[in-house]
């Protein structure tokens, strides 16, 4: 059997009609910066081989990552912005917004893929995860400059090798 609605134990009984002229969201009158992150996930081959150096020195400094013919990292990917939260909304950018697009601008590019070889944005590196940091910072950085965002910044991009091994970039 099913419970009779009454005002008292109504869902929607803290919304009055009255709503529309409350003020939302009072908390944010006073400018609040927050940080907000998309974590994504992706696969990808890489080796680390400088050409410039010999085989000796690459083998020495890169170890099993100098493996000739590569070899495979799950890597996560932190995105983070920063700012002033929005008033009206609440949101300080929309995840689902970044959310595409670190889809198009990043997974759609190295995830599964061989960033050496594949991967015209590492073209010429040494996809360590310090070059991979700074790398995907410019793409995003750039791809947020066209989009003309009033008070968001891109903060920080964090990227995980191994659960261990973390680069953290802030665009310094
Ligand atoms: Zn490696």
């Amino acid at each position: 059997m099913s419970e009779q609605i009454t005002e008292h134990n109504s869902p929607a009984r803290w919304l009055p009609a009255e709503n529309a002229t409350r003020e939302i969201n009072k908390v944010l009158e006073k400018p609040r910066k927050v940080y907000v992150t998309r974590k994504v996930h992706f696969n990808a081959a890489h080796r680390l081989f400088n050409p410039t150096f010999s085989d000796e020195k690459n083998c020495q400094i890169y170890d099993v990552c100098n493996n000739f013919y590569g070899h495979g990292h799950n890597y996560e990917l932190e995105v983070t912005l920063s700012g002033i939260v929005d008033k009206e909304t609440g949101y300080l950018f929309d995840l689902k917004v970044l959310k595409k697009i670190l889809e198009e601008e990043i997974l759609s590019k190295v995830d599964h893929k061989h960033l050496n070889f594949d991967v015209e944005m590492f073209r010429d590196t040494v996809p360590t995860a310090e070059v991979i940091a700074v790398v995907f910072w410019e793409v995003l950085s750039q791809k947020l400059k066209t989009m003309n965002l009033k008070g968001v910044d891109l903060y920080e991009i964090r990227v995980f090798e191994s659960e261990r091994n973390i680069a953290t970039y802030r665009g310094e």
